[in-house]
């Protein structure tokens, strides 16, 4: 904490108040843009450090800052954690009591907040509204702003009332802020929030620390239970399942082979749904078992593993729970276990679901997305970052990269595909999708075909090599490697920038070859993610730990809001011996350094 004096106000907060010592990544210039007084549209991965980046300017800004979430049930848990760093925080939502409600009703007014945390829904309400207006509002932060955007997975139509913020308080800057956005995702947020104006403020969305493994599905349950035997023993870590059913089921399997786990689906009453979310959040070591139902907002640092057991429906899905994982940047692993069934099973929900034929083809694209990384030979990470509009290198730390798998040269398949793409938009400008391109390279006379006079493209039948589960498949692979892009809600195929270089023959596709047969864990062992702390320093780190526990059970918040394992690691390691030396450790503000300081350095010693 040295040269306060020569800091920016945003520089001096993050050091006072947060214990941190730099800014992260793009942190600085978005607090430097809203504190400015400027709209910003913040696109950050999971554990990249979004709330800082309201945080600091609503704390630096006059004013209480507005921070609309959907996540009530962790409303609490945000407040007790900002209240712990000496911020003065708040939340207006259904569960609280009239009387809790008025008294932050009052502390708002009298400017006596640094931040409020609100739910959506709440906006719709008159009476919201005009109790904003009597106070002073420094900004309005939209967590979660994917929700606003229908193209996306998480769609909540109260967010749609958002647009509203900026017409009533014209002059108060607005940053909404996703860890799950594609180009049309992002689009679709700018132009719903009304955030035309706003600065964007895209970040590498790559998790390094997480590793990336899909292994095909066997005996799922059995799988899963190597995975956490072999690698992750007292570990926390979320599983998700498709249904409440194999919820269940795999919690109480867990259970029966001795590793503490609890179910998590909406078809538990409530109070078992927040009691189990609870003790996940505060005890070390627990598994939640559960449907997508959980985990939005969760930012418990030490997650150690996500693992699905079933085909999740999206990438932008995937990727927010994968994300769950190791927020405090210390390796982590995403685990995946998928097969035909999932494919099947997914197809029929899609055509059986509710909702109009746009819906249904919107679904149907991000299973395919899903589906292509899924099938990839090359880098998962790679493959992730391309489905964000993001490039990478090869990255060693996913199975692929580890244990590559068997391929085989798709080049020509994938010239004819892109000819045919290429010839229905230069020479007849149409787009079309899958199945029609398809028709064409097998050579089909349909009803379609002829109408459209396609029987006449000198590409017409020139792919009767493959079937036309094997056009699928190529292109699957080709979306996946950004050589071909869906287009609108007809998911109509188009090529890409990248494009150009398989139609001219400048480089080679390979796709990975489909096994018939389950593998069972054949592939060799990728190594531990392991989280090192050198020998000496683990029984101090453990000391620490259970510190930790009794002080965050006395205060009933989970440990983390006390000071996070990244904290306690680095404690363990430097053993500082005087509460100067303490206050320099990442973690440990000012507020942080006065309350449990001398706690801390006496559990050292002792
Ligand atoms: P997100 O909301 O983007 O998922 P968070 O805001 O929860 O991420 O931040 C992730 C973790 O990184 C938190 O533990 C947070 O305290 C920490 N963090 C954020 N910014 C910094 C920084 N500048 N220096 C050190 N740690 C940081
Ligand atoms: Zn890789």
């Amino acid at each position: 904490m040295a040269s306060l004096e020569t800091a920016s106000p945003a520089l001096d907060t993050l050091r006072r108040v947060f214990g941190y010592d730099s800014f992260r990544g793009e942190q600085e210039a978005i607090i430097d843009h809203v504190a400015g007084g400027g709209d910003a549209l913040v696109l950050m991965p999971t554990g990249g450090g979004k709330s800082l980046c309201y945080q600091i300017p609503a704390l630096v800004r006059p004013g209480v800052g507005i921070v609309v979430s959907p996540l009530i049930a962790l409303m609490q848990d945000q407040v007790d954690a900002l209240n712990t760093l000496g911020v003065r925080a708040g939340f207006l939502n259904s569960t609280q009591d009239f009387e809790e409600r008025r008294l932050t009703e009052a502390m708002f007014q009298a400017g006596e907040l640094d931040l409020l945390y609100l739910a959506p829904e709440r906006l719709r309400v008159p009476a919201t509204l005009e109790l904003l207006d009597r106070g002073r509002i420094s900004l309005f932060a939209i967590d979660e702003a994917h929700c606003v955007a229908q193209w996306g997975h998480d769609f909540r139509p109260d967010y749609l009332g958002l647009s509203q913020l900026h017409e009533r308080w014209p002059d108060v800057p607005r940053i909404a802020l996703t860890a799950t956005a594609t180009e049309a995702t992002h689009a679709e947020i700018a132009n719903r929030l009304n955030l035309g104006e706003a600065r964007h403020f895209v970040a590498s969305f790559d998790r390094p620390n997480i590793q990336y493994r899909i292994v095909s599905k066997a005996d799922p349950k059995r799988q899963l239970l190597d995975l956490l035997r072999n690698e992750h023993t007292g570990d926390a870590g979320i599983v998700y399942c498709l249904s409440r059913a194999s919820v269940e089921k795999t919690a109480e399997f867990l259970v029966a082979n001795g590793i503490p786990a609890v179910p998590y689906h909406a078809g538990l009453d409530a109070r078992t749904r927040a009691e189990n979310q609870s003790r996940f959040l505060r005890e070390d070591g627990l598994i939640v078992v559960a449907t997508i139902a959980f985990g939005m907002g969760i930012d418990k640092p030490d997650v150690r593993f996500v693992a699905h057991l079933d085909l999740p429906k999206s990438v932008e899905g995937y990727y927010q729970e994968t994300g769950r994982a190791g927020r405090d940047g210390l390796p982590s692993t995403a685990w995946l276990a998928y097969g035909l069934q999932d494919v099947v099973q997914q197809r029929k929900m899609i055509e059986t679901s509710e909702g109009d034929d746009a819906h249904r083809r919107r679904q149907s694209t991000h299973l395919d997305a899903m589906l292509a990384l899924c099938e990839t030979v090359t880098c998962r990470r790679v493959q992730l970052l391309n489905y964000f509009g993001q490039r990478g290198e090869p990255c060693g730390n996913c199975d692929t990269c580890l244990t590559p798998p068997e391929s085989w040269d798709g080049t020509v398949a994938a010239q004819k595909l892109l000819s045919t793409i290429f010839r229905l938009q230069k020479e007849r400008r149409q787009k079309f999708g899958a199945g029609q391109v398809i028709d064409i390279l097998l050579g089909r006379k349909t009803a379609k075909v002829i109408q459209h006079d396609h029987d006449t493209l000198t590409v017409f039948g020139i792919g009767e090599e493959l079937s036309e589960a094997g056009w699928r498949g190529v292109v699957r692979q080709l979306l996946a490697q950004g050589l071909l892009a869906v287009e609108g809600d007809y998911g109509t195929l188009v090529l890409t920038d990248a494009s150009a270089s398989v139609l001219r023959k400048e480089r080679t596709v390979l796709m990975r070859r489909e096994q018939e047969k389950a593998a069972t864990s054949k592939a060799a062992k990728p190594k531990k993610a392991a989280v090192d702390l050198p020998a000496e320093a683990v029984p101090v780190f453990e000391k620490l730990r259970a510190w930790r526990g009794a002080a965050a059970k006395e205060q009933g918040v989970p440990a983390y809001v006390i000071f996070h394992d990244a904290t306690l690691r680095e404690i363990a390691t430097a053993l500082p011996k005087t509460l100067a030396d303490l206050g320099r450790i990442n973690g440990v503000g000012e507020n942080k350094l006065a309350k449990y300081g001398q706690q801390v350095l006496d559990a050292l010693e002792g």
